[in-house]
């Protein structure tokens, strides 16, 4: 491509609030053939709100519950855990005080309230923490947690001193402008894959709601990053566009890294183009700006 050219097509596509770092960036969107959306703060809002609290230890109290679930997510920067803490703040809970906060990525957090463990997170997490009890109640649990799950809700698990205490879900909106953007992305030959941390059968019913072709659900950020270069080498250029921490890695594989401009400073720092307006049509924007300027050169 000529500087010229370049040049025109780096301001235009900063006119429309796309900030694409480098020339290269610019020509090689032209060749891409995949979109990879993380779901969490891309496809969806990433305000996610609770929309339902089920205790499951009697001896508490909702409220009891809720201040202590709220103590727990207190120490995460997670949207998820925001929305319980707006919660709490909404229905004016007093706060509780929690110790030794841990924070697993992807899974969950961890922290002692009251001289009692307390873990909240996904079912994987308590797996893998071996947090939780006799098979009976766990197969209950589960039952629950699938029931807000395929409602399209994340539902998170909390667990104290090895019982379940209750679960908190939360539902997070589809963005307008993803559905348009997907929509697009299908007319122009693009194939679509969401890439996500959260449960299958939540994946799922967004999956099916958007019409996207593929989804992968509960992968690590590790895994995230595997799953572009799986695609690559399967001999595709892949555009992968995310938001948070956990995207980093796949936004540095990926042939061209695209950050949501709301979204963390170490995606945005990972990424080759920033999306300032935070909306997936400025994907389908950039794409289509530098297959002009392509078409212009050659
Ligand atoms: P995404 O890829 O959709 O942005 P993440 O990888 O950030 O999602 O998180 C994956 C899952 O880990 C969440 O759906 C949730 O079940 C669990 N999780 C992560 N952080 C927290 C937290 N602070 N509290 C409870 N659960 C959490
Ligand atoms: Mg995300």
């Amino acid at each position: 491509a000529t500087p010229v050219a370049i040049m025109v097509g780096t301001g235009k596509a900063a006119e429309y609030g796309i900030l694409i770092k480098s020339a290269e960036s610019l020509e090689n969107l032209h060749s891409i053939d995949t979109v990879i959306l993380d779901k969490t703060g891309t496809i969806t809002s990433g305000h996610p709100e609770v929309t339902d609290i089920e205790v499951l230890d009697p001896s508490m109290s909702p409220e009891e519950f809720l201040a202590q679930a709220a103590a727990l997510e207190a120490g995460s920067e997670h949207p998820l855990a925001q929305a319980v803490l707006e919660k709490a703040k909404g229905d004016g809970v007093s706060s509780v005080q929690a110790e030794d906060f841990q924070a697993r990525t992807g899974r969950g957090v961890s922290a002692r309230i009251s001289g009692k463990t307390w873990l909240a997170g996904n079912l994987a997490f308590m797996e893998e923490e071996k947090a939780m009890g006799p098979e009976q109640e766990t197969a209950l649990v589960r039952e629950k947690m699938g029931q807000y799950a395929s409602q399209g809700k994340t539902p998170l698990l909390f667990v104290r001193d090895g019982q379940a205490a209750g679960i908190i879900a939360v539902a997070d909106t589809v963005r307008e402008t993803s559905r348009a953007a997907i929509r697009k992305f299908k007319e122009m030959g693009l194939t679509v894959v969401m890439l996500t941390g959260d449960n299958k059968v939540t994946a799922e019913a967004i999956r099916k709601e958007l019409d996207i072709a593929e989804a992968v659900s509960d992968v690590l950020p590790t895994e995230k990053e595997a799953c572009v270069r799986s695609w690559q080498e399967k001999g595709h250029k892949v555009a992968m566009v995310g938001d948070g921490i956990n995207d980093a890695p796949a936004l540095t594989r990926a042939d061209i890294g695209i950050a949501i401009g709301a979204g963390t400073d170490i995606a945005i720092d990972s990424a080759d183009v920033v999306l300032m307006k935070d909306s997936l049509q400025d994907v389908v924007t950039a794409i289509e700006l530098s297959r002009a300027v392509v078409r212009n050169i050659h």
